[in-house]
């Protein structure tokens, strides 16, 4: 990360609520046009730090700096408060009409007549709203609500937008809809977004940047899809849906191969770590295939092993396969393979999957 495409800096922030600390983040920054999210179990303090990056909560302690300069005095935080815009879970609208609401910032900044009513129909157009731009504002659908929210916080043209859940209240087609539109109008204006979700996909569609919180601290912050393949901890990696989170011991280590002892079985995996040394080894649900017994030769993975179906739980589109492998295995499938190769819970199988695909976590 160049030094100069970072926009919004935290340092050392001590954040506490009800006189008890819920925020330590040492260090945390957003560059222009990223789009940072901040996921984690309820609880965790999305919301605490996302208002803490808008300067929307007090810190006990530490220091924010915009731009390369920090947001100490009261005049700081006002002048950086309107270079920002926040978009709640629940819509924040006047009772007025749509139009006035997402004229309501441009108007607060002494915006000329005509540029604000082009700047209004932009952000109507953009969303998809310019037909309901008369419309009461308490007459509108969630998703139309959150829309002339969205419109409203980007009219005045922030240079950070801060989102906290803000689809978690929507049906799915609507929210489908809604990051739709939103992905679009992010990219479009470059604009950098810090975007809260206890919903993991939401994030891995959007972020640039994911950061995983628990208890108060960003335990694992990087892109979504390292995060997701190399998680830094167990916490993290049943968070992003690791699917098997095995506990082991290196028994044999060569030039970058380990054989590791898991219940009673060898698993080979790639890796530098000490023969002697507790592992924890995640191996993410897609990287494993299932065969019929006795065909799965000729594949290239490492590891074979011939496990019981201890069950099967549908998923919408896909289904979860739990094994009994003398060690617990998971996996995903279609219900077409599930048909192809006739798979019954208290049937037999053999799952596969390669030595890359294990990520070894060496045990503190
Ligand atoms: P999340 O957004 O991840 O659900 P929050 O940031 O809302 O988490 O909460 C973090 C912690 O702060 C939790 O322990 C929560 O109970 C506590 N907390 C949140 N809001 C308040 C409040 N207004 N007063 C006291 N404690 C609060």
């Amino acid at each position: 990360m160049s030094a100069s495409s970072v926009i919004l800096e935290l340092n050392n922030a001590d954040v506490r609520r009800g006189g008890v600390r819920v925020l330590d983040v040492p260090r945390l920054c957003l560059r222009q046009g990223e789009i940072l999210c901040l996921v984690g179990p309820n609880g965790s303090g999305k919301t605490t730090l996302l208002l803490t990056l808008a300067c929307l909560l007090e810190r006990a302690a530490g220091e924010l700096s915009f731009r390369g300069r920090t947001v100490a005095d009261r005049a700081a935080v006002l002048a950086y408060r309107r270079s920002t815009a926040t978009v709640f879970q629940e819509p924040l609208l006047f009772d007025s009409t749509v139009y006035a609401n997402v004229a309501a910032g441009l108007k607060l900044r002494g915006t000329p007549r005509q540029q604000l009513r082009m700047r209004v129909e932009e952000n109507l157009k953009r969303f998809s709203i310019a037909h309901l731009a008369h419309r009461a504002a308490r007459k509108l659908s969630g998703g139309e609500a959150q829309r002339a929210s969205l419109a409203r916080a980007l009219a005045t043209s922030p240079d950070i937008l801060f989102l906290d859940e803000p689809f978690s209240a929507l049906d799915p087609p609507t929210r489908e809809a809604l990051l739709d539109d939103l992905e679009h109008v992010i990219r479009d204006t470059g604009i950098a977004v810090v975007m809260s979700s206890h919903d993991q996909a939401e994030a891995l569609r959007l972020a640039d940047t994911m950061a995983v919180m628990r208890q108060g601290l960003v335990v694992q912050a990087g892109p979504p899809e390292h995060i997701m393949n190399f998680p830094a901890d167990e916490f993290v990696a049943s968070f992003v849906g690791m699917g098997t989170v095995l506990k082991g011991r290196v028994i044999d280590a060569g030039s970058n191969m380990l054989r590791v002892a898991v219940a009673d079985t060898m698993i080979e995996c790639v890796g530098n770590i000490q023969t002697g040394r507790q592992v924890v080894l995640c191996i993410r649900p897609e990287n494993v295939t299932l065969a019929a017994p006795g065909s799965h030769d000729g594949d290239s993975a490492r590891n074979h092993f011939t496990g019981t179906i201890t069950r099967i739980i549908p998923m919408g589109h896909f289904l979860k396969v739990q094994l009994d492998c003398g060690f617990f295995l998971a996996t995903h499938i279609t219900h077409h393979s599930r048909e192809a190769l006739g798979l019954v819970e208290g049937g037999t199988v053999v799952a596969s999957f390669k030595a890359t695909a294990v990520h070894l976590i060496p045990h503190a």
